[in-house]
């Protein structure tokens, strides 16, 4: 398995920052946190970011993330299209092969065959604007409650029902917690459909009360890992494990520390 580094880990390191401090830990894959790319783009070329990866010898995974695409109006679609044009042509100027997609949150009265439907739709329209592209989506459920698509079951069904070869998903452990997805719907996932799983932990709290920032390092906390990791063993996946942490505590720490922490705390279960 390749393991990887997601820059939201380390939200205070620049782009460049976050490419060496993956480097110096022994990752082989970086996840580009967007606004940081686009800040470090706005002095520098795409050229520029090769070279820092060439030498850092770490390869591109993903580009995170694009909100909100669902339940959308017509100018807020328009929006996300052009976000998700623009990461495109970053990723495959870099050959980074997936941009994270995140579902909004459920809108009043939407029901559960609302956000079905509605996912479906836009992910299909996706799907068919960017064909051409090498660029394939990664749709990531959040285990938030406020958000339409909270479980890795849901998930696996809409990804399922969109059916086409550049749209997958993101089995975030931190967000598998939260929203009381099961072990059991990981065996019926499609290792294929699952693009990336982000590693991480999280504190012992009431799952509706946790937030992005209650996020630990893999095996500090309650998410039963092993047993997560176990099932994914069991369908055989074989991708990317990347560690994804949004924990301000962590932000005030120089990245090659939480990079170095990451990487020794990922291995224990991967
Ligand atoms: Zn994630």
């Amino acid at each position: 398995m390749k393991l990887g580094f997601n820059g939201a880990s380390t939200m205070r390191a620049d782009l460049r920052e976050d490419i060496r401090a993956a480097s110096e830990a022994g990752y082989d894959l970086i996840e580009f946190w967007a606004k940081k790319m686009i800040a470090y783009l706005s002095s520098h070329t795409l050229e520029d970011v090769k070279g820092l990866l060439k030498k850092a010898k770490v390869k591109p995974l993903a580009i995170t993330s694009v909100e909100f695409i669902t339940f959308n109006a017509s100018w807020e679609k328009i929006n996300t299209m052009n976000l998700i044009r623009r990461y495109a042509k970053i990723a495959e100027t870099l050959k980074c092969p997936y941009i994270v997609l995140v579902p909004s949150p459920r809108p009043n009265g939407a029901s559960d065959q609302d956000v079905f439907t509605e996912s479906v739709t836009v992910l299909k329209g996706i799907s068919d604007k960017f064909k051409g592209v090498t660029v394939e989506v990664a749709f990531e459920f959040l285990g938030f409650d406020w958000c339409s698509v909270s479980t890795l079951e849901q998930d696996v069904e809409i990804v399922k029902a969109v059916n086409r070869d550049n749209v997958g998903l993101i089995l975030d452990t931190f967000h598998f917690y939260a929203g009381g997805s099961t072990l059991d719907s990981i065996k019926k996932a499609d290792k294929r459909k699952i693009f990336v799983v982000h590693i991480n932990d999280s504190e012992n709290l009431p799952k509706r009360e946790l937030q992005d920032c209650h996020r630990l390092y893999p095996g500090e906390g309650v998410i039963p890992l092993r047993e997560i990791f176990a099932r994914l063993k069991e369908i055989q996946y074989d991708g990317p494990v990347s560690i994804e942490m949004f924990r301000p505590e962590y932000w005030r720490l120089p990245a090659e520390e939480v990079a170095r922490k990451g990487i020794e705390t990922i291995k224990k279960f991967v």
